[in-house]
């Protein structure tokens, strides 16, 4: 009986086959370019001034939503070919079928 399939490879899993389940969190990084509290003292006040004006006006921010979240399937052999190679960089000896 099929359990579930590799969501990588397809890969047919039965029940009691070994698997993995690899959970991908995507979040925004802290920006050292921010501005913080503590940049609003009177001797930035020229510079943060000049860089609030720099801003697009009633545009909105092109940002990607702060988090992501998502679940796969992955059978023994993808899992180690994930392993080793996690950002699927190609390479002479990477696996041409992870990437
Ligand atoms: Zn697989």
């Amino acid at each position: 009986m099929i359990q579930c399939l590799c969501d990588h490879c397809g890969k047919q899993m039965s029940r009691g086959e070994a698997r993995y389940e690899m959970r991908v969190e995507v979040r925004l990084a802290d920006t050292s370019h921010a501005l913080r509290e503590d940049d609003f003292t009177p001797r930035n006040l020229s510079a943060v001034t000049r860089l609030l004006g720099s801003l697009p006006g009633d545009e909105p921010a092109p940002v990607e939503p702060p988090g992501h979240h998502a679940v796969f399937d992955l059978c023994p052999s993808c899992c180690r070919r994930w392993r080793r190679n996690p950002m699927g960089v190609r390479s002479a000896s990477a696996d041409p079928r992870w990437g």
